[in-house]
């Protein structure tokens, strides 16, 4: 049984498919799991708190101010008892709480305190899913590394007919077993080290030379990594993106330690450098802030930091079978990344125009060209989420022997 000894917390949402979820809680015991409920209210308007107990043989949880409930379990119990939590159907109100981190029921608290890996199933009419409010919770949701399984194409039970099904049952446990045990996943088994954020050099205590760099492409790779299934060590400059789960996150300051720590999470299969290291950093970092001169100007005589990409993509020893670059380029684009794909000795840049019009510093789209030995190929403009699970895709096929 793929699920055994699996403790799953099942969060039930108010919506018509909360009577697909009695379903779920008997598929998923099938698999080995065992089920704690927690509905909410409005959960009850559809689907009896009895029926849900009675398949799961727990109590269902619905109270966030019951008080034996919380002396006996508590919300933070319940995340902390279980293995993984899933939210079927994941209504619009209830992913938008959790988007805005609300703890105003049982269930949003005790999601709100989870640090286990949630998987949502969405299910609403298609227009309130298609509406840039729940879209934008999704993109929230999903930064903040929750799983979606679903929603479906097909009709619905206001008579329309669009994407806002709940994906049924059986695909659900799919999606539990895949997150739960990585089986199937296309790099489960794989390492996978990814660079993400500036780095800061210091000049003095208090100063330093830095980037706009938000590391928020770099954080979804490594998320995107972890979702199919690696191994992910996430090696961070400051950045105040919070940690993605499921990701060993090393945080670092300047490019020195950025290359020591990616040398220290050696060896791996993929190696990600998505991180806006400083080219250059101060020779002396002060111990005391300086002071203005009586002269008026002050130098700063700046040395040059190691390659980290080109460290490793050089390396005879433990050398990742893919070492992927990115270049940032204001002008020429494809030219100077190709010119870079040379002389770093990577197997795959990532280009992409970040002249100040390009909105991608901070931005959460990006418009890039993947360029390796056989060519270049000009991705449409992509959230960032999304360039970071294409390019992961095309990393598992690669290894895998696919393409
Ligand atoms: O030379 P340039 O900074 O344009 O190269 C960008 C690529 O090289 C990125 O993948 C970046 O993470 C990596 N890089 C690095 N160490 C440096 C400079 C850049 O790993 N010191």
């Amino acid at each position: 049984m793929s699920l055994n000894e699996k403790r799953i917390c099942l969060v039930i949402g108010g919506g018509v498919a909360a009577y697909k979820a009695l379903d779920l809680i008997r598929r998923l015991r099938e698999h080995g799991a065992a089920v704690q409920p927690v509905m909410t209210k409005s959960a009850h308007e559809f689907v009896t708190p009895l029926s849900v107990a009675a398949l799961a043989e727990k109590p269902v949880y619905s109270e966030l101010f019951d008080l034996k409930a919380e002396t006996e379990i508590g919300h933070i119990r319940l995340s902390r008892e279980a293995d993984a939590i899933v939210i079927a159907p994941a209504s619009a109100n209830l992913l938008a709480r959790m988007a805005h981190g609300l703890a105003d029921d049982l269930a949003a608290a005790m999601l709100l305190a989870a640090d286990k890996p949630i998987l949502a199933a969405p299910a609403m009419n298609w227009r309130m899913w298609a509406h840039p409010a729940t879209q934008r919770n999704i993109a929230t949701l999903s930064s903040d590394g929750v799983r979606f399984v679903g929603p479906t194409k097909g009709a619905m039970a206001c008579n329309e007919h669009g994407v806002g099904r709940m994906a049924e049952p059986a695909d659900i446990v799919a999606a539990v077993e895949a997150m739960l045990t990585g089986s199937g996943a296309a790099l489960a088994g794989r390492r996978v080290l990814v660079t993400a954020g500036p780095t800061f050099e210091p000049i003095d205590p208090v100063r330093f030379i830095g980037n706009r760099s938000s590391g928020k492409q770099g954080y979804a790779i490594a998320a995107a990594a972890r979702d199919l299934g690696a191994e992910t060590t996430l090696i961070a400059g400051p950045s105040s993106l919070p940690d993605p789960p499921g990701v060993v996150v090393r945080h670092v300051t300047t490019a020195a330690e950025m290359l020591r720590a990616v040398n220290d999470a050696l060896p791996a299969d993929i190696a990600v450098f998505a991180a806006a290291v400083a080219d250059w950093r101060s020779e002396v970092a002060a111990s005391e802030k300086l002071k203005k001169g009586k002269t008026g100007a002050a130098s700063l005589r700046l040395v040059e930091n190691p390659d980290i990409l080109a460290t490793v993509a050089h390396r005879t020893a433990q050398r990742p079978r893919l070492v992927i670059g990115f270049a940032a380029e204001t002008e020429n684009v494809i030219e100077h990344a190709q010119r870079k794909r040379q002389t770093k000795g990577c197997d795959w840049i990532v280009a992409n125009d970040v002249s100040p019009g390009a909105g991608v510093f901070g931005g959460d789209a990006n418009t890039v060209h993947l360029i390796t030995e056989d060519g270049v190929q000009s991705w449409p403009r992509l959230s960032k989420a999304d360039v970071a699970a294409e390019l992961m895709r095309c990393a598992a096929l690669t290894l895998n022997g696919v393409g």
